[in-house]
């Protein structure tokens, strides 16, 4: 699919926290091995037991629109052509606590709603300085 945001637009830094949320095509949380305490965004510890045995647990990519803004005044001059865009916060439907921030893709910026079903989608990018192939969530809404 193509990009939300306008060629150009700032990509993610890649490091081996982020790196399967980034580039799997899936939905991604962080886990301890320890207490079993999912987390978003990937830190270096756990935040309930502070163990450092992590890793990348893979969800279903559902979830319900927690939150949203709609932009109407583009900050940086490159997104001028781009309002009004929305940005959503999305609550995972396997781990309701953890909500992902994105852009719905299928929707007008003003038609989203809090409650509206999601699923996620992948922006297949390539970022040359890293040599990576990158997948960018974003979401697309569930029409009912
Ligand atoms: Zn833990």
């Amino acid at each position: 699919m193509s990009r939300y945001m306008p060629d150009g637009w700032a990509l993610p830094a890649i490091d081996n926290k982020n790196r399967d949320f980034f580039t799997s095509g899936k939905i991604v949380v962080q886990a301890c091995k320890d207490c079993d305490t999912v987390q978003h965004p990937p830190e270096d510890i756990c935040h309930v037991c502070q163990g450092s045995a992590l890793e990348s647990r893979f969800c279903s990519g559902e979830g319900t629109v927690y939150s949203h803004i709609v932009v109407e005044h583009p900050i940086p001059g490159s997104l001028k052509d781009r309002v009004p865009y929305a940005v959503i916060l999305v609550s995972l439907t396997d781990h309701p606590q953890i909500r992902i921030l994105g852009n719905p893709v299928n929707i007008e910026a003003r038609d989203v709603a809090v409650g509206q079903k999601v699923r996620a989608v992948f922006e297949s990018l390539e970022d040359k300085e890293a040599g990576l192939e990158l997948k960018i969530p974003q979401w697309e809404v569930i029409q009912t």
